[in-house]
C-alpha cells in the first residue's frame, strides 16, 4: 500500500480532518506528537518535509544549540483516529526525524532502526518480520481520575454484574483496532486478575514497531472512556504474573520464503535460523536493558511467573528465553518471550535484528536445546549444560550493554550514550529509596 500526497489531501476534506498529529517516539520509547491544524497551508508544509519542531524540549534529543529538527512523515502510516469531536476528526502520520541539513537524525530510534533494515537487506534478505504479543493491565480509576491497582474482574464476593467491564473493553479496543486496519489475531484474557493480551498478524518490523505504538495509546485511550486505566508495566503487583510483550522474529529472503524454515534440517530449521538464534543467545545477557529497560522490568524476570530467567531455548518448552513455536513453512519463526512492553520497540528490535545477523554473519552454533524444565534443575546442573542467567537488575544491565560493541553499534553512539546516561540516573534514584519491603523486614530486626 503506497499512500501519496493527493490521496491525504483527500482523505482530509473528504472525512473531515481538522487537526494532524504528527507522532514521532524518543529515546524511552515514548510517542511524542506536534498537534497541527489540518490547513491548507499546513497541510503543504507537513507533505513537502518542511515540518520544523523543537527538539531541545524532548529529553535527551539534542542540545539547545541544534534545537531545530524536521519531520518528514511516513504517508504509509496515515491513520484517522475514532475519536475526536463534532467539529472533525483527528488524523496522525509517523514521522522520521531529520536534522536541518536534510541528513537523518541519529538520536531518532524509527531512523535507527531504518538503519538496521539497510545493513540487513544489504546481507541479502527482503525482511524481518515481528508478530509481537504484549500484554497489559487494566485498573480501575478512583473518583478523581486517577489509576488505582485494583482490577475489576475477579468477581468480588457481592458482585452479581453479568458482564466483565474490563472484557468488553477489551472487545471494543479490538474492534478500534480492526477499523484502524490492525489484523487482530487473537484477544484473550492472560493468566493474571485484570491482565490482558492483544496479539496482531505480524508485518514487516517498521510497521510492526508503528503498530505497538499506535496500539499502546488505542488502549490507554478506549480504557480511560470505560474508566479504567491501562498500563504496560512490567510488573505492576507483587504475587503474580508480570506483562511481557513476546517477541515472533523470521527472516524472509527475496522470494519471500522463510529463510528460517527447512523442511531438512533439524527440527525443520535452517542453518539461518540456528545462527539467528545464536546470535540472540550470546547477546541476550548484554541487550537486556534495552529490552527490559526500566526498574520494575526485573521483578518480572523471576522465577514462577512465566518470564524467562535463563539463557536458553527450546522447541515446545515455554521455559526458556527462546522458544521455536511449532509452525513451520511461512509461520516458522523465534519467540523471544524476555521482553516487556516497556521496551521502545525501534530500539529492541534493532537490537536483536543485529544480534541475530552478527549471528549469521559468523556463523554461530546454537546451543542444544533444552526440554526440561530449567526452573527445576540446580545451579549445578544448569552450570553443566551451559545454561547462564539473564541480568537480575537494571543496573547490571545497564553495565553489560558497555560490553558489547554489536548492541553499542545497532544503536549508535547518539542513542548508546542518552541511553546510559538517563538509565544511570534512574537506577541511582531507585537504589537511594528506602521501601516498605526493608521497613517491614529490618525494622523491628535490628
Ligand atoms: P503464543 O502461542 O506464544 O501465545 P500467539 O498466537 O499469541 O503465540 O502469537 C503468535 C504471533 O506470532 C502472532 O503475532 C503471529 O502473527 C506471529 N507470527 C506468525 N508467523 C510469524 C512469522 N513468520 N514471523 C514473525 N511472527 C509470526
Ligand atoms: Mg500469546
Ligand atoms: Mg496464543
Ligand atoms: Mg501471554
Ligand atoms: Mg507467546
Amino acid at each position: 500500500m503506497t499512500i501519496t500526497p493527493a490521496d491525504i489531501r483527500r482523505e482530509v476534506k473528504e472525512k473531515n480532518v481538522t487537526f494532524l498529529r504528527l507522532m514521532f517516539t524518543d529515546i524511552l520509547g515514548t510517542l511524542k506528537n506536534v498537534e497541527v491544524p489540518a490547513t491548507e497551508e499546513q497541510l503543504d508544509k507537513i507533505l513537502n518535509n518542511k515540518m520544523m519542531f523543537d527538539g531541545s524540549s524532548i529529553e535527551g534529543f539534542v542540545r539547545i544549540n541544534e534545537s531545530d529538527m524536521y519531520l518528514y512523515p511516513d504517508l504509509d502510516t496515515w491513520i484517522i483516529f475514532p475519536w475526536g469531536d463534532e467539529n472533525g476528526k483527528v488524523a496522525g502520520l509517523i514521522c522520521d526525524v531529520y536534522n536541518p541539513d536534510g541528513t537523518p537524525f541519529a538520536g531518532d530510534p524509527r531512523g535507527n532502526l531504518k538503519r538496521a533494515l539497510t545493513h540487513m537487506e544489504a546481507t541479502g534478505f527482503k525482511s524481518f518480520n515481528l508478530g509481537p504479543e504484549p500484554e497489559f493491565f487494566l485498573f480501575k480509576l478512583d473518583e478523581k481520575g486517577n489509576p488505582t491497582l485494583e482490577v475489576n474482574d475477579q468477581g468480588g464476593y457481592f458482585d452479581l454484574a453479568p458482564t466483565d467491564t474490563a472484557d468488553n473493553t477489551r472487545r471494543e479496543i479490538v474492534n478500534v483496532l480492526t477499523d484502524l486496519g490492525f489484523e487482530v489475531e487473537a484477544s484473550h484474557h492472560e493468566v493474571a486478575v485484570g491482565q490482558h493480551e492483544i496479539d496482531f498478524k505480524y508485518t514487516n518490523v517498521l510497521e510492526a514497531c508503528d503498530n505497538i505504538q499506535i496500539f499502546k495509546l488505542v488502549v490507554k485511550t478506549i480504557a480511560r472512556e470505560h474508566g479504567l486505566y491501562a498500563t504496560f508495566m512490567a510488573k505492576p503487583k507483587f504475587g503474580i504474573n508480570g506483562s511481557g510483550m513476546h517477541c515472533n522474529m523470521s527472516l524472509f529472503d527475496q522470494e519471500g520464503n522463510n529463510a528460517f524454515y527447512d523442511p531438512k534440517g533439524e527440527l525443520e530449521l535452517s542453518e539461518t535460523a540456528y545462527q539467528f538464534l545464536g546470535g540472540i543467545l550470546e547477546h541476550a545477557y548484554n541487550f537486556t536493558a534495552i529490552t527490559n529497560p526500566t526498574v520494575n522490568s526485573y521483578k518480572r524476570l523471576v522465577p514462577g511467573y512465566e518470564a524467562p530467567v535463563y539463557v536458553a531455548w527450546a522447541g515446545q518448552n515455554r521455559s526458556p528465553l527462546v522458544r521455536v513455536p511449532a509452525s513451520r513453512g511461512l509461520g516458522t519463526r523465534l519467540e523471544l518471550r524476555s521482553v516487556d512492553p516497556t521496551a521502545n520497540p525501534y530500539l529492541a528490535l534493532a537490537v536483536l535484528l543485529e544480534c541475530g545477523l552478527d549471528g549469521i554473519a559468523r556463523k554461530l552454533e546454537a546451543p542444544a536445546p533444552v526440554e526440561n524444565n530449567i526452573y527445576m534443575m540446580s545451579g549445578d546442573e544448569r552450570q553443566a549444560v551451559g545454561i547462564t542467567d539473564l541480568p537480575s537488575t537494571l543496573h547490571n544491565a545497564v553495565k553489560a550493554l558497555r560490553e558489547d560493541d554489536v548492541v553499542k553499534a545497532a544503536l549508535g553512539e547518539h542513542i548508546y550514550t542518552n541511553f546510559v546516561a538517563t538509565k544511570k540516573v534512574e537506577w541511582a534514584s531507585y537504589a537511594q529509596f528506602v521501601s516498605q519491603w526493608e521497613i517491614d523486614n529490618y525494622l523491628y530486626l535490628y
